[in-house]
């Protein structure tokens, strides 16, 4: 049996990385130290489900407790490793503990971009959605009639929006940006998205920035925009990207940037010490990138167990990722990063759609509205490499299995 592995954070990756390792029957010692309170959660329903108050939190868990005993799991809630040393291999922990270790795995995710104070990032009713503690206190705020500001087009704050316009709220989407979903979707994925929430009477505001929050004893009242016009506003969500938690990876003197580095097989600068998930940023294609993603948090950390018990396969990503918004499905599958295309086609279905990228004539991704048929044939064809005819893509009669052959 090998020495300890030590997992700092746990969340989603370190979960997928400790029950992989014991379905491989690796049975070395593992701890678990988790900053949280709640064993590890999945995140995504925080701004869907979970915030409309149709999930409980045992419903987020990935196991309950028991899971962790019987696989001889040591899993420390409320926890922090505050400090490591890597010449004689040990962690201290914030309840004053020293855990040695053989093998290190950072799983410490990433922590939201809040507004500086000074702009009012600090007055009451300002929220971000990481945790379910964020969650919990939002979720409280969302009554009918009061009016919401969202800051920041992203898939978070566009699934708040949503989840705001469904509890009956006045919604505005402020983006900086040209465009909604600018940083992740084609222009294309961007105007559906807009449609749909415009449809539903979110006041979407594109190239719009934030000039400060206004606040009446210490709570937010208003919030005037860049063009100089003020709004009223009762609750603020703050969806403007996260940091990478590598500041205790940059201290213990791994090579970090936005991100801990690592190789194809998930090593950081120091072999014995391995990341994963959110925290990390990975080799793919000549490029250095961070995927912030189940897919990635999930495969990434399963390939690690494989590495652990003994396999030398690299890890490859194969980018999927979904939203929901109202009653409308977004799956995407590939990674659309750099395409200098972009096909749309209609769904068989009222408000089924897909769009295709292509970089350089190569199908690279598809995102698919409510059309899981496109969703599908799009991941297999990403798969096997092959790039769809687009005369045949295009025509709404062509069967898309047929695209596969
Ligand atoms: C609201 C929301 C909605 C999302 N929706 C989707 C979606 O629809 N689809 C999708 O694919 N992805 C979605 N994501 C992204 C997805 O949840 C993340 O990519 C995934 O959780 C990353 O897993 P992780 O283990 O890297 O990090 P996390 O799940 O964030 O876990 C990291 C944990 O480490 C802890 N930690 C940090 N530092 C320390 C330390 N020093 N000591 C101990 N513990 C520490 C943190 O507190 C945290 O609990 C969503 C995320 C959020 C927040």
């Amino acid at each position: 049996m090998s020495g300890r592995l030590v997992v700092v954070g746990g969340g989603q990756a370190a979960f997928a990385l400790v029950a992989k390792l014991r379905a491989l029957k690796d049975e070395r010692p593992v701890t678990i130290v988790a900053s949280e309170e709640s064993l590890p959660y999945q995140r995504p329903p925080l701004s869907k489900k979970y915030l409309l108050r149709e999930m409980t939190l045992d419903r987020l868990l990935y196991r309950p407790e028991a899971w962790y005993s019987e696989h001889d799991i040591d899993i420390r809630l409320s926890t922090t490793v505050t400090r490591i040393d890597r010449g004689s291999k040990h962690v201290a922990l914030s309840d004053g503990s020293v855990l040695g270790y053989e093998t290190l795995a950072f799983a410490t995710g990433a922590t939201p971009r809040r507004l500086p104070a000074p702009i009012g990032g600090d007055l009451a009713g300002v929220y971000v959605v990481r945790d379910f503690k964020d969650a919990d206190l939002l979720a409280e705020e969302m009554q009918p009639g009061r009016r919401a500001l969202v800051i920041g087009g992203g898939y978070i704050g566009l699934e708040a929006a949503a989840v705001a316009r469904t509890c009956g709220m006045d919604v505005t989407v402020i983006e900086m940006a040209d465009r909604i979903l600018q940083r992740v979707a084609s222009a294309a994925t961007s105007a559906i998205v807009r449609g749909i929430h415009r449809s539903r009477g979110v006041d979407i505001r594109e190239g719009m920035g934030l000039h400060r929050l206004i606040g009446d004893n210490g709570r937010v009242t208003a919030a005037e925009l860049a063009d100089g016009s003020t709004i009223a506003v009762d609750v603020v969500i703050v969806g403007i990207g996260i940091i990478a938690n590598d500041a205790l990876a940059h201290e213990a003197g791994l090579e970090t940037a936005n991100g801990i580095i690592v190789d194809s097989h998930g090593r950081t600068s120091d072999p014995a010490i391995f990341a994963m998930g959110d925290c990390a940023v990975l080799p793919w294609q000549g490029m250095r990138i961070r995927l912030e993603s189940v897919q990635n948090a999930v495969d990434q950390a399963e390939a690690i167990a494989a590495i652990l018990a003994g396999s030398s396969e690299p890890y490859d990503p194969k980018p999927w990722f979904w939203s929901d918004q109202y009653d409308v499905k977004l799956q995407i599958a590939g990674f659309g990063l750099g395409h200098d295309e972009t096909l749309v086609r209609p769904g068989q279905r009222e408000g089924s759609v897909s769009v295709w990228y292509f970089r350089q004539g190569k199908f690279i991704a598809v995102d698919a509205i409510n059309d899981a048929k496109a969703y599908v044939t799009g991941k297999k064809l990403l798969e096997a490499g092959i790039t769809p005819d687009r005369a045949k893509l295009a025509d709404p009669d062509t069967d898309l299995k047929s695209l596969l052959a």
